[in-house]
């Protein structure tokens, strides 16, 4: 065997586990395919593709396309395979050997895991037990660290809280690096980062088109950030590392807003029925602004619901032996159906081993 990296000796890869059960609850993606029409201009595309040619390395109309959808410059606009390739090829530039992230936890693991990998030092900034996050703790943590990027994931994943406008002034404020604002579910919540946005300020955001745009099988994120930021990511990427079917997907997809906004406002309604429904259990149940919602039965472990719920057919993540979340669990926004089977179980598992 051929040593590894020193420093990756100690690292455990990232794993959501799959299970085939009826009712998949447990990654955060869309309970709906994109739109038929979607479907039928992406086959059209796709078969007048010149396949035997690279695909457009700056993936120019994609681009175009993104930076129209938030009015602004397409040179503000960066795209990746999936937003977790948008967030190392961001890692990969700012950050790697000798340089330092921070991060607030509990949150993204990969933000973390990426940033090791990388070869960073990670500072793990604390949350307070109802996971805000304390601007005083902000402060000690960039103080003391000094990062050169600082994370901040709004909603925040998994607990789904949205982080106030006011943490990210103050992170860009105390002079933390770079600010990588990750919304992967920010469709879902009030507000956005992405009006912060200036030229002068080192503050990014970044997006993906597995959640909101039933796109988790494309694998397309981008991140949105001033010009001199995505200028730099450029010279760091592989080249040609966005595919053709990638850039038609997400081109097409843009033309599908409204669909969008159709399914964002019903998971939204789903999301707060079900937040309802499990408020009158016995269990804590975390404010979400995302598509999925953080729990924490009171009655019995984490972990006997969660198995209780898939001897019932349901799958949700089970977060109870991550750090800082002692007996999580964490539900996906699925479809009606899928949201009221998650709910009976629920309530069964709960009234079975409290009786
Ligand atoms: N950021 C956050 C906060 C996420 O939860 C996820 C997906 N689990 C991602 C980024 C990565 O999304 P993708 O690579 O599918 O775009």
């Amino acid at each position: 065997m051929i040593p590894v990296r020193d420093d990756l000796r100690a690292l455990e890869g990232y794993h959501s586990p799959q299970v085939d059960v009826g009712v998949r609850l447990n990654t955060n993606e869309s309970p709906l395919a994109p739109p038929d029409a979607w479907r039928d201009a992406f086959a059209a595309e796709m078969s007048r593709v010149d396949w035997h040619r690279y695909p457009d390395r700056r993936a120019t109309g994609l681009r175009e396309a993104i930076a129209e959808f938030h009015d602004v410059s397409p040179d503000m606009v960066f795209a990746a395979n999936g937003s977790n390739e948008v967030l190392q090829t961001i890692l990969l530039t700012y950050a790697g050997f000798g340089r330092t992230v921070a991060t607030f936890e509990p949150t993204y693991q990969m933000h973390a895991q990426i940033a090791r990998v990388v070869g960073s030092t990670v500072v793990e900034g604390e949350r307070d037990a109802d996971f805000t996050l304390d601007p005083a703790e902000m402060k000690r943590v960039v103080e003391s660290a000094q990062p050169h990027v600082a994370f901040l994931t709004s909603p925040n994943n998994p607990t789904g809280l949205v982080e106030p406008a006011e943490r990210i002034e103050e992170l860009l404020r105390l002079g933390s690096g770079l600010v990588v604002a990750d919304e992967a579910y920010a469709q879902f919540a009030d507000w956005s980062a992405l009006s912060m946005l200036d030229e002068q300020r080192p503050l990014v955001v970044t997006r993906t088109f597995s959640k909101t745009w039933s796109m988790a099988g494309v694998r397309l994120g981008y991140v949105i950030g001033p010009t001199w930021f995505i200028a730099e990511l450029e010279k760091v990427v592989l080249p040609y590392h966005l595919d053709s079917a990638k850039q038609i997907a997400g081109r097409l997809a843009l033309r599908f807003v409204d669909d969008m906004d159709d399914r964002v406002r019903s998971i939204v309604s789903e999301r707060e029925r079900l937040a309802a429904a499990m408020g009158n259990m016995a269990i804590d149940v975390t404010p979400s602004g995302a598509n999925f919602i953080l729990f924490r039965p009171l009655s019995l472990p984490g972990r006997d619901v969660w198995q209780g719920l898939l001897d019932a057919g349901v799958l949700v993540r089970d977060c109870s032996g991550w750090p800082r979340l002692a007996d999580c669990l964490r539900v996906t926004v699925g479809t009606a159906a899928e949201n009221d089977a998650f709910l009976t179980a629920l309530t069964r598992v709960l009234e079975r081993d409290s009786s």
